[in-house]
Parts: C-alpha cells; sequence; structure tokens
C-alpha cells in the first residue's frame, strides 16, 4: 500500500513537472509568434488583439471589399493568429475609406461597426523611428524609380481600382522634388492634424500630431530604402508622444 502511494505521488511530481517543462518548453516556442501578433497592425474598428482573436471567423470580408488591397490574411509562416487578417503597411497602408467598408463588411464584431469614418479609425500612431533614413531631413531629392516597389505590389494584383491608379499618379508626381511624402500623402480627411513638415538643421522632417490614426500609408510610400516613418500598432499618439510607451 505504502509502495502504491509512493508511486502516486512520485508519478503526480513528475507528471505535474513534466506539464510544467511543457509549458515552458511551448512558450518558449511560442512566444516570439505571439509577440508578432500583439504587435501586428490590424484593420480599421479592430477591437483589442485578445477580443480580435476570439472573434474573427477568418471569412476574409474585410480584404475583399478593401479597394486598395491593403489587407492580408495571416499564413501559418506569421504564427499565431494563422488566417486573421493584418496590415502589412510597408507592402500597402489602409487609406482610411470615407465609410470604412471594411468594417461594415465584418459579420463577426472583430472590427467594432462603432468605427463609421476615418476619425474613428485607430490603428496605431507613426514615429520617424529611422530620422537618419529620411530624404526631407537629408536633404536628398526623391530619387528616379521611387514609387517602383509600390506599382509592382498593384500590378500584382488582379483587379486594380481607379483608387489605386489616382494615388499612384499623385505620388509618381514627388520624383526629382524635395520629399514631403508622407505629409502630402497622408489621407486622412484633415492631414494637418496628423503630420506636418518642419524645419530641422539642414532639411525638413515630418512631425506627428495627435490626428494620426496610424493608417500605414506614410510607411508604405516613404521613398527611403527602408521605411524612415513606421507605425506602431495599437499605441495612441499620447501613449507614445506623451506617455513614452514605445512598444
Ligand atoms: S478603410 Fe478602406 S483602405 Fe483601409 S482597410 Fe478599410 S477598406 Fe481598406
Ligand atoms: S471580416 Fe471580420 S471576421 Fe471576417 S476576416 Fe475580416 S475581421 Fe475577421
Ligand atoms: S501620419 Fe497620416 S499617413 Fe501616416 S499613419 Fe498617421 S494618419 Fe496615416
Amino acid at each position: 500500500m505504502a509502495n502504491i502511494k509512493e508511486d502516486r505521488r512520485s508519478f503526480i511530481k513528475f507528471s505535474t513537472l513534466g506539464i510544467l517543462g511543457l509549458t515552458i518548453g511551448a512558450g518558449i516556442i511560442i512566444s516570439p509568434y505571439a509577440l508578432n501578433a500583439e504587435t501586428r497592425l490590424r484593420p480599421p474598428g479592430a477591437v483589442s488583439e485578445k477580443e480580435f482573436l476570439a472573434l474573427c471567423i477568418k471569412c476574409g470580408q474585410c480584404l475583399q471589399v478593401c479597394p486598395y488591397h491593403s489587407i492580408s490574411l495571416a499564413d501559418m509562416a506569421k504564427g499565431h493568429g494563422a488566417g486573421t487578417p493584418y496590415i502589412d503597411a510597408r507592402e500597402r497602408g489602409c487609406y482610411s475609406c470615407t465609410a470604412v467598408p471594411c468594417v461594415l463588411a465584418c459579420p463577426s464584431g472583430a472590427l467594432d461597426h462603432s468605427c463609421e469614418k476615418p476619425a474613428d479609425i485607430k490603428m496605431g500612431v507613426a514615429v520617424l523611428e529611422f530620422p537618419n533614413k529620411c530624404l526631407a531631413l537629408t536633404n536628398t531629392l526623391v530619387p528616379k524609380g521611387h514609387s517602383k516597389r509600390i506599382h509592382d505590389f498593384t500590378n500584382a494584383q488582379n483587379n486594380v481600382t481607379q483608387l489605386e491608379r489616382d494615388m499612384l499618379e499623385k505620388l509618381d508626381e514627388f520624383e526629382g522634388k524635395q520629399c514631403t511624402i508622407c505629409a502630402d500623402m497622408c489621407p486622412i480627411p484633415n492631414p494637418l492634424n496628423a503630420i506636418a513638415m518642419i524645419k530641422d538643421g539642414i532639411g525638413n522632417k515630418p512631425e506627428v500630431y495627435a490626428g494620426c490614426i496610424g493608417c500605414g500609408a506614410c510607411e508604405e510610400l516613404c521613398p527611403a530604402n527602408e521605411a524612415a516613418i513606421v507605425i506602431k500598432p495599437r499605441l495612441s499618439y499620447d501613449d507614445y508622444y506623451v506617455k513614452g510607451i514605445k512598444s
């Protein structure tokens, strides 16, 4: 009898340690993915990340109605949250459509229908993360072919829209000029509330204001080899610029 008790104690001890070990092991493996999911830029109206992952039924309706091809569904390689929609801002930002059709199309509540207009969108906030790459700050003219990456992405889509063509036409006009792309292409109705170029040393630099919605168009269109301005997903202007929360 004593042996049986001892065996049970050992079994419980070692299975608990085993489960603990597995949990820690899995945590080590999963955590980078979980972290990625936490910092992923979600479409307009996305509820908190935890609720979003629980509510989204991965139906793809939001991306089907997006006229800019801004939204993709995460594949397995993206880890945690496979099949959920996200925006890769460097590839294609959101252009804050007047009626926010992606939100209207969402049947699950993952994109909150109280997000009805661009001013309601709160995806994140833009940050001049790499000032040494900013063409305006280093007084470098916008180079020839700067928009090729963006043309290539657009041309790869099946159904290029007139809105995308208009955006590209406007972007191409910056070639050979002083760079003001992030400020002048900011798609929200009152862009001066979000971003403006200010004098800084030998050049100018973009300054971000509280009206920024984190749509990511500036990150997409930045003509530097690597975007000088990037989006901090799910952070507000206050979080980043007032409270100093960096991620
Ligand atoms: S607001 Fe418009 S551009 Fe932005 S993700 Fe929704 S449908 Fe696409
Ligand atoms: S429409 Fe809503 S439920 Fe469907 S994939 Fe997009 S966010 Fe998820
Ligand atoms: S500065 Fe404008 S373009 Fe850039 S994320 Fe903010 S709202 Fe979007």
